[in-house]
Parts: structure tokens; sequence; C-alpha cells
């Protein structure tokens, strides 16, 4: 089956793009493995025209919805290799189906570390946050627990410390934190605990604090994590041929988003930016209208 655009990635960039590219009544496929950070955030704070919120998954349907009824279609699936042939792209999935398209557009996102603590899930975005710039706001002057490994966890208690003074670092894996960076904690007064937590607590879907491993129950409303080592996946982007930066974030032109790689282009969290959602559908509608008008010199 051969389509103009296969975008792959049905989060907030590649809906947006669908949305663009459905009302520009291109062909276009968006193929979505359906595990983003847009599945797991169950509140956004900060965007335009939802002062009490939004999640992921409402932002998500509604955009689905908007993309089919101007023609977008859908699959679940993952894409598990992309290549470039003389005049057409060529896109293989897990499940087996082969496609292609004239033009690719990489969505695919961030997957964030998260520990092993299946009852954070459903306070993500609500009471637990990763995003200073997104939630810093939510916990002003209120007790919060940052929950981390080594330097990343440090470095996050340090910059919450504009919208608190009441900081908890518990550093759970017990990575090493340099001297420069455990002086600064101190300087901030903020709590130091080089003890792995046994369980968080979650009450009626709202985090109320954290069991560590030696019995003891840290109580507080709220807390950020910060892990470190997040997957940016880029992965197909590379075996495309794609530049990629050491973080593995992809390079685009920042006018039209498009890689190095003629053809294809990218958007949202994958690329170089500050991974916001309002961002991200800045992205996926810039890449379409530059597919659009590359398309148009086709003909
Ligand atoms: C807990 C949490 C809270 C957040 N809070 C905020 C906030 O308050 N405000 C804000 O602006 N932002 C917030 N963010 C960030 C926001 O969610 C992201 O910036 C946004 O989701 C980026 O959109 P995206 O389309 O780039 O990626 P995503 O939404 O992650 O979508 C990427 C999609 O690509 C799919 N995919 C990946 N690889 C493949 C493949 N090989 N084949 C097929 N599909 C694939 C994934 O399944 C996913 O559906 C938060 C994130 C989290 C996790």
């Amino acid at each position: 089956m051969e389509y103009e655009v296969i975008i792959i990635g049905g989060g907030i960039a590649g809906l947006q793009a669908a949305i663009q590219l459905g009302r520009a009544q291109r062909s276009a496929l968006v193929i979505d493995s359906n595990q983003g950070r847009s599945n797991l955030c169950r509140t956004y704070h900060n965007i335009l025209g939802w002062p009490d919120g939004v999640s992921g998954e409402q932002l998500r349907k509604l955009g689905r919805q908007q993309a089919e009824s101007v023609g977008i279609q859908f699959m679940e699936d993952t894409v598990i290799s992309a290549e470039k042939g003389d005049h057409i792209f060529r896109v293989k999935t897990k499940q087996g189906s082969a496609l292609e398209a004239k033009r690719i557009l990489i969505a695919t996102g961030i997957l964030d570390r998260i520990p092993d603590m299946p009852e954070i899930y459903q306070c993500l975005g609500s009471s637990v946050y990763i995003c200073p710039d997104c939630d810093g706001y939510e916990i002003k002057d209120q007790l919060t627990l940052v929950a981390g490994s080594g330097n990343p966890g440090a470095n996050m208690a340090l910059t919450l410390s504009y919208w608190t003074d009441r900081l908890i670092y518990i550093n759970h894996e017990q990575k090493k934190v340099d001297s420069r960076i455990m002086k600064k904690l101190k300087e901030k007064n903020i709590q130091y605990i080089h003890i792995p937590i046994k369980e968080a607590i979650v009450e009626k879907g709202d985090f109320t604090g954290f069991q560590l491993a030696d019995g003891r129950l840290l109580s507080a409303g709220k807390c950020f994590l910060a892990f470190g080592g997040n997957e940016v996946r880029s992965g197909i982007a590379k075996q495309l041929g794609v530049e990629v930066l050491e973080n593995n974030h992809i390079k685009v032109n920042r006018r039209t988003q498009e890689t190095n790689v003629k053809g294809v282009w990218a958007a949202g969290d994958v690329t170089v930016h500050s991974e916001q959602t309002a961002i991200a559908m800045g992205d996926g509608l810039q890449a379409a209208i530059w597919i659009h008008k590359s398309l148009l010199q086709e003909k």
C-alpha cells in the first residue's frame, strides 16, 4: 500500500501533523504503538484553552477523531524498519505490514525511565511530576519529595528550589552525587536521603508518600521523579541515515522540520527542543505544512 505520507508515532506531534495533512487532502497513515508520554500524563496544566488541565488520553482521543474526520488512516503497530529507495520509502511493522510512502514524518517521542513502582503511574502529571518547566508551579511552597538517581535527581531538587524550600531528595538508586552538587544541596537546605524506596503510597489516586527500605514513612502530597537515562526514540531515524546529536535527539531544519535526509521530517520530543506538548503540536503542524509544500513541487 502506498501513501503520500507515513507518520511514525501518533502522539501529540504526530496527531497535529495528521490533522494538517488531512486538511491538505494528502493520503496519510499514522502508525502508532500507543506507548508515549502523552499516554502517561494524567493532566497537562500549561496548555492554552485548558485552564483546569487536560489529560494526554483526552488530547489523543480528540486528535485522532479530528484527524479521522479529514480522512487520515490509523494503524496500531510498531515500526521496526524504514529504508529509502529511489523515489519511495519502505516501512515494515512488527505485525508484518509492508508499506510505502513518498514522505516520512518521525514523531516517536521519548520513553521516560520510571522506576519499578507500578502504583505511581496513576499519579503521573497529577501529583507526581517529571518536568519542572511543566509542573514547577504545582508544588509552589509545598513539601515535595524528589525520587531519583545520583546527579540527575540532585539537580532536579536544586532546580525545584526556585518553587519551594521544602524539599527532600531520596537517592533511590544510591548512585554517586558529585561533592560540588552535594554542597549546593546543603546550601539550599535540601534534605538528602541515601536509602532506596520500598514502595510508593497512593491513596484514592493521589500520591501521599514513600515507604523507605529501612521502614521509615515519608509523607508528602507532591513528588518529582528524576532518574536520568530516558530513551530518545530515534532508532528508525538512524536507520534512514538521519543525523542525531550525542544525546540521540534528531537534528532538524527549524524552519521546516525536515532532517538532513530529503523526504524525512521529524517533530516533537524526539527532536531537539524543550519537550512540551504545545511545542510538539507546533512542530507537527510546521512539518505537515512543509511536507505538503514539498509534495506540491513534485507535480
Ligand atoms: C508525566 C508527564 C507529565 C508531563 N507534563 C507535561 C505538561 O504538564 N505540559 C507539557 O507541555 N508537557 C508535559 N509532558 C511532556 C509531553 O507529554 C510531551 O512533550 C509530548 O507528549 C510530546 O509529544 P510527542 O508526540 O513528541 O511524543 P509522545 O506523545 O510520546 O508520542 C510518541 C508516540 O510515538 C509512538 N511510537 C514510538 N516509537 C514508535 C514506533 N517505532 N512505531 C510506532 N509508534 C511509535 C509512541 O507509542 C507514542 O504514541 C509530560 C510528560 C510526562 C511523561
